[in-house]
């Protein structure tokens, strides 16, 4: 358990929203909701990114690789140690190998992955030997809105197929 001050999870919960903004636009194109926004050492958001897998027909497309992509292209540099990367889902293994590789300072996450998380819900691939980088990590921020979110879209994914559309 981390704790936190109190302005600082108001920041959390603040981008934790934006975040869910952006999922919500993925979810709306088809895609599996998530989103990720990355804010700076001043606590400024920098960059977003949604899952665009589909979209972009690109299985590297997640949220966190496409906002750490643009973070590093504002800043002008891949070590990204005095942000913040905010997401609704827990980070699969290639987002929290993405994650180290750009010594990210902090990962604030929304809701556990029972199937994918490599943060510490299957694995935990920052605090592995493999990982040359330690970061901060704060799970469970708006943790039932980033949940109720995922479990409406595939209801609604369901439904759909159940009724031969898709
Ligand atoms: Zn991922």
């Amino acid at each position: 358990m981390v704790l936190i001050e109190y302005p600082e999870y108001l920041r959390h919960r603040q981008w934790m929203n934006h975040a869910l903004e952006l999922a919500q636009t993925a979810g709306d194109a088809g895609e599996v909701p998530v989103g990720a926004a990355i804010a700076d050492v001043n606590g400024n958001l920098i960059a977003e990114g949604e899952n665009r897998k589909e979209r972009d027909k690109d299985p590297t497309a997640h949220a966190e690789i496409i906002a750490i992509r643009s973070a590093a292209k504002t800043l002008q540099s891949w070590r990204l140690h005095e942000c913040t990367l905010y997401v609704t889902l827990e980070p699969c293994p290639m987002c929290a190998g993405a994650i180290v590789q750009a010594r990210l300072g902090m990962l604030v996450y929304g809701v556990d992955d029972t199937k994918t998380g490599a943060i510490r819900t299957v694995i935990n691939i920052p605090d592995s030997s493999a990982s040359n980088h330690r970061l901060r990590v704060v799970g469970g921020i708006l943790e039932s809105s980033c949940r109720q979110q995922l479990q409406a879209w595939f209801a609604t994914k369901r439904h759909q197929k159940t009724n031969g559309q898709r």
